[in-house]
């Protein structure tokens, strides 16, 4: 099949060559051209802006940072959603809000084009090895259609249901990834700032009940201190965040945990550290912490003796003393 995919990053590039390693042909645009390279050494075709590429193909994907990013392909100068015949596809694997996927179905729909939001569950090395999970919106019949192309890419689809309920799956599912790669971020800096080794602190907390499984594969990065190449860059981990409160808003949910989360990644991300992998979060709690807090007594209120306590930062601890 001569399938167009658009957004070559991380994610992308290895979604698109599985799709050649199947036996299709492609036609691809990426903003950054030299991530297309090793796709155009194996055969697929550049095209010189998302309409160009829509001319030539039957399907497209794309694989983006975000809304903004998806609605300008689309719909924006030289978008692609205007020049794919009508009959053909346009799978949306990004990870979106699911209201911004209801209204790219409703704009393909007005033209003809069958929509599925389909974002992904996995990360680097599970896109490499065509072990994605596919969490699809949309047409039963369009799920169908779509299956074999899908399973090139993954080895689990799930089809939750009409449009937009892809999104809604996976945006919960980062709503927890972040929360919780958060809370165990404060929890190590917390267990090291009381004596506690990292050692100590991993084997005992990533065997037992309270950590989710996914925190395992962060140890190494935590370990070497090693969150450059990232598998999942911070800041769209903030961006799937930042999407969970706007669903919240517009169904009326409140979510004050989440919320917090995202403006501790935000904070991150102003120090440096948008592009490194989300892990870093730890990082960053580390760092931001405050030697001043070693002054405290036992109660968690300061301790007087300490001269230190003349400083002003650790006023913020002396509750009793205003
Ligand atoms: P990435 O490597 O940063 O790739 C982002 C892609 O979006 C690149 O093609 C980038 O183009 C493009 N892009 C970003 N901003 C743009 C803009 N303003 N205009 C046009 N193009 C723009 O990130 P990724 O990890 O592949 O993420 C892609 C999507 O997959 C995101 O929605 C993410 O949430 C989702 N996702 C990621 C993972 C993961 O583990 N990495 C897992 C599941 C889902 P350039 O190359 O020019 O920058």
């Amino acid at each position: 099949m001569k399938i167009g995919f658009i957004g070559l990053g991380i994610m992308g590039s290895r979604l698109a060559a599985n799709l050649q390693k199947g036996g299709h042909t492609l036609v691809v645009f990426n903003r950054t051209p030299e991530k297309a390279e090793s796709l155009l050494a194996e055969g697929a075709r550049w095209a010189d802006s998302p309409a160009d590429l829509a001319s030539q193909v039957e399907v497209v994907f794309t694989m983006l940072a975000h809304p903004v990013a998806v609605e300008a392909a689309a719909l924006g100068r030289d978008g692609f959603l205007s020049r794919l015949a009508p009959g053909q596809m346009w799978i949306d694997c990004s990870t979106v809000n699911p209201s911004f996927s209801r209204r790219m179905a409703a704009e393909a729909q007005v033209r003809g084009i069958r929509f599925l939001g389909a974002p992904v569950s996995g990360s680097k090395g599970m896109a490499a090895a065509a072990k994605l999970t596919f969490l699809v919106g949309g047409e039963a019949g369009d799920g169908e259609t779509s299956r074999p192309l899908l399973e090139c890419m993954g080895n689990r689809i799930i089809h939750c249901g009409e449009q937009g309920t892809g999104a809604s799956l996976k945006i919960v599912m980062n709503q927890l990834l972040g929360t919780v790669m958060a809370a165990f971020a404060e929890g190590l800096v917390l267990g090291e700032s009381l004596g506690l080794s990292r050692e100590v602190l991993f084997e005992a907390l990533l065997s037992g009940p309270a950590a989710a499984p996914f925190l395992a594969v962060k140890r190494e990065r935590i370990e070497k201190g090693d969150y450059e190449h990232a598998d999942f860059p911070l800041q769209w981990l903030q961006k799937d965040l930042h999407l969970a409160t706007v669903s919240a808003y517009e169904t009326g949910v409140s979510m004050p945990l989440t919320n917090v989360a995202k403006e501790i990644y935000r904070f991150a991300i102003r120090a440096g550290d948008g592009d490194k992998d989300f892990s870093a979060i730890y990082e960053y709690l580390a760092r931001d912490c405050d030697p001043a807090g070693a002054g405290t007594t036992g109660n968690g209120h300061l301790d007087q003796s300490d001269d230190r306590s003349s400083k002003p930062s650790m006023t913020v601890y002396a509750h009793d003393s205003h």
